[in-house]
């Protein structure tokens, strides 16, 4: 990566790995962090396995006081939490480096006042949502950092366990919660099978669902970089929901 000029902070390209189904985690716990890891820290963008003499950057073992070390995975819903990645990449690349390191500073400065522009674009546009009708239903739960940083809450998911279905219990008291709760629409994420989203709208009575909504990798263009798939995620979120 000699010049640095794909520093991009981007999960890597492609769909979801073998790693992220055949893991079969608890929500939050120990693998489906390291599953979700494979696309959030790698600094090279693409799916091979990385290599052991490359150095890994786990945000999840952050210092900065911001991360929430033994939390769920998807930091990279926050941009908050987005520019650490790019600051951690920055440093890395810097020490490996260093006789392009001034390079890698100026693409990382620009590409963090991307960032503070994608932060407040974002920031914009869940406000057409009225505040009572931003809640989220998902596929799995890829979302409590976005929620919490752009004033949405999460109600559910459709997978207590990512990769496994829902009890028909579990799906019951979910029917019931998303009546309880209004809530607009149904997101179900674009490699899962709609299926369960799909039951649970009909069940609760719910006349949105989208089926499309970016996650766990960045997708076909526009989603096809990290602010591209921010800006999809949030169209679709604030579509379906104002
Ligand atoms: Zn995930």
């Amino acid at each position: 990566m000699s010049g640095g000029d794909e520093l991009h902070p981007n999960a890597a390209r492609g769909g979801r790995t073998p790693a992220h189904r055949a893991a079969g985690p608890r929500r939050g716990g120990p693998g489906e962090r390291e599953a979700c890891a494979l696309r959030a820290g790698a600094v090279r963008p693409d799916p091979r396995e990385p290599s052991d003499d490359l150095p890994r950057l786990g945000l999840g073992e952050s210092a900065n006081p911001d991360i929430n070390a033994n939390g769920n995975p998807h930091y990279w819903f926050d941009v908050k939490y987005a520019k650490v990645y790019v600051e951690r990449i920055r440093d890395a690349l810097v020490t490996a480096d260093p006789a392009h390191s001034a390079g890698y500073r100026s693409r990382a400065t620009s590409y963090l006042a991307d960032l503070d522009r994608l932060d407040a674009e974002i920031r914009a546009k869940v406000t057409q949502i009225p505040p009572a009708r931003r809640k989220l239903v998902t596929s799995h739960d890829a979302f409590p950092y976005y929620a919490a940083a752009y004033g949405l809450s999460v109600v559910g998911f459709t997978q207590p366990e990512e990769g496994k279905e829902p009890s028909p219990a579990e799906l019951a008291d979910l029917v019931e919660l998303v009546k309880k709760e209004q809530v607009p629409a149904i997101f179900s994420e674009a490699q899962v099978s709609p299926r369960l989203a799909e039951t649970l709208a009909r069940e609760a009575g719910v006349k949105t669902i989208v089926t499309d909504l970016p996650t766990d990798s960045v997708g076909a263009p526009p989603a096809d970089s990290y602010l591209g798939m921010m800006r999809v995620v949030t169209d679709k979120i604030v579509q379906a929901l104002r």
